[in-house]
């Protein structure tokens, strides 16, 4: 398997597309093809979480070894996840919820973060890189913890977290500013995440300072969802969510099913895709977002359009308006043509738009987009609790909305897996908001113990044990000085 940036840059081998993060001409890796699931469905329902990882992703990763991938494997998905079954589904009358947040942070970027610095130490070693990595990540709340968390004390790795200041919820910040590893800096910047993002882009594509830094030692990677190493194991979990409907009796093999996704960066849904391109019976894959609808305009129009305010919403890690990974999905749109891609891309950072094709708009026919208002958001929340006892986060009520608006709409024949993306315990003032108004609580640990008492699910350890936990990073910065930060990180000066 080889890979070429969407770009034209390349081809790359897997661990090197892994350690480059992001390609030098500023595209993002794509592997050349497709290949086909090699479980037939009816195995599905007997693999654990390990082997579906394993056969999902060996033919992406292949020049990894079956034992190099397979302890990868075994070190991420360990008792970091609350449950062996690492990504139990629960039904709450018509609507299945794939729960991804049982890892260490509680949310679904745990679910290739945990992953990622074992591939990438891996990836190291394999290519002989005598440089220290050095991974700058830009995030909306949650990838920022869980690369902290995946990274933290990792040999021959440094992580540099950049988040919006006042952007993410006081849990996220928390968990966030209380890391303790040695190689990790925590920094908020002043200004939202498409700032942070695109201000952590500039410094990859900061030629100058790239060789500086290849003078002291160190070379740049990215945590960030453009990494291939994040969007691959994330095509396991929709695989494996196949074979637990099976398992539950909720569908058989060979049966279509559709995934709503909430999503933001595109990474979690462009797997979805994924998966389905390899040959698992997807129908549909409900696009979800939140006021930021910029998704949702674009499959609309084909027009895809970011100039327009910055909402901040009660789900924070969607509050974006420039999907980074729908970059991939538009090269594929257009045949793998990076020269069609790079323009369209060209147009996007210099006018913020671009306009798809008839041509290449037919290709996004199995994407149904769909929104949720802040209001539709707290109803979903409410009625879900009401009549079924169960609480869902605010990112995982998006999608729940939308599902429900899809279904009334189009009526389809088949079911559909909602992703839930986070623990209620995570955004617990906007989720008691909604099943609990009149609570008044003193802070988010209040928020936590009432959480517990309404939701009969024990407070996870992410949230527990950051109670009385020391703040340890303090460090802001400008939109302009994200660059000197880093300077002022790897050198103290
Ligand atoms: C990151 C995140 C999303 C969006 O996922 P993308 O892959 O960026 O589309 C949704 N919900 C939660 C809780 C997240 O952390």
């Amino acid at each position: 398997m080889q890979y070429n940036s969407t770009r034209g840059y390349g081809p790359l081998s897997a661990s090197e597309a892994i350690l480059k993060g992001l390609a030098d001409d500023g595209g993002l890796f794509m592997p050349d093809h497709v290949p086909a699931l090699s479980i037939p469905l009816a195995k599905l329902p007997e693999l654990s979480y390990h082997e579906t990882a394993y056969l999902v992703m060996k033919d992406y990763l292949d020049d990894y070894t079956e034992e190099e991938l397979r302890d990868c494997i075994g070190k991420a998905y360990d008792s970091k996840f609350d449950t062996e079954e690492i990504a139990p589904i629960t039904q709450a009358g018509d609507q299945y919820f794939l729960e991804l947040f049982h890892g260490a942070t509680i949310a679904f970027k745990d679910m290739a973060l945990s992953l990622l610095p074992h591939l990438l130490t891996t990836a190291i070693r394999k290519n002989h890189v005598d440089k220290e990595i050095v991974i700058l990540t830009a995030t909306s709340g949650d990838t920022g913890k869980a690369a902290l968390e995946g990274f933290s004390d990792v040999a021959g790795t440094r992580i540099i977290v950049f988040y919006p200041d006042g952007g993410v919820s006081r849990i996220q910040e928390l968990q966030m500013v209380t890391t303790k590893g040695k190689n990790t800096d925590v920094v908020a910047v002043y200004g939202n995440f498409d700032d942070c993002q695109t201000g952590v882009k500039k410094i990859f594509h900061d030629a100058q300072f790239k060789k500086e830094l290849d003078q002291a030692g160190f070379c740049f990677s990215s945590a960030n969802s453009i990494n291939i190493g994040r969007l691959i194991p994330q095509i396991v979990y929709y695989v494996y969510a196949y074979g637990r409907m099976i398992k539950a009796g909720a569908i058989q093999a060979g049966d279509t099913l559709d995934f709503t996704v909430p999503t933001g960066n595109f990474g979690n849904i462009l797997a979805a895709y994924f998966a389905k391109m390899m040959g698992l019976p997807v129908g549909k894959l409900i696009c979800a977002s939140n006021d930021n609808k910029v998704l949702f305009d674009f499959f609309q129009t084909g027009i895809y359009d970011r100039n327009r305010p910055f909402i901040l919403t009660s789900s924070p890690s969607m509050d974006i308006l420039i999907s980074s990974n729908l970059e991939r999905l538009i090269y594929l749109s257009c045949g793998s043509d990076a020269k069609t891609n790079t323009e369209l891309m060209r147009q996007l950072s210099e006018s913020g738009r671009y306009e798809i094709t008839a041509k290449m708009q037919e290709c996004l026919k199995d994407f149904y987009g769909a929104y949720a208002t802040g209001e539709e958001v707290l109803e979903t929340i409410a009625s879900v609790y009401d009549k079924y006892g169960y609480v869902i986060d605010p990112h995982t009520a998006v999608a729940a909305f939308a599902d429900r608006k899809y279904k009334t709409e189009e009526k389809p024949s088949c079911k559909s897996v909602i992703i839930s993306t986070a623990s209620p315990y995570k955004f617990g003032e906007n989720v008691l908001r909604a099943i609990d108004p009149d609570f008044c609580a003193k802070d988010d640990f209040e928020m936590a113990d009432r959480l517990q008492t309404l939701s009969k699910r024990n407070i996870p350890n992410a949230v527990a044990s950051i109670r009385n936990a020391e703040i340890l990073h303090k460090q802001k910065c400008g939109v302009n000085e994200m660059h000197d930060m880093v300077q002022k990180c790897l050198f103290g000066s």
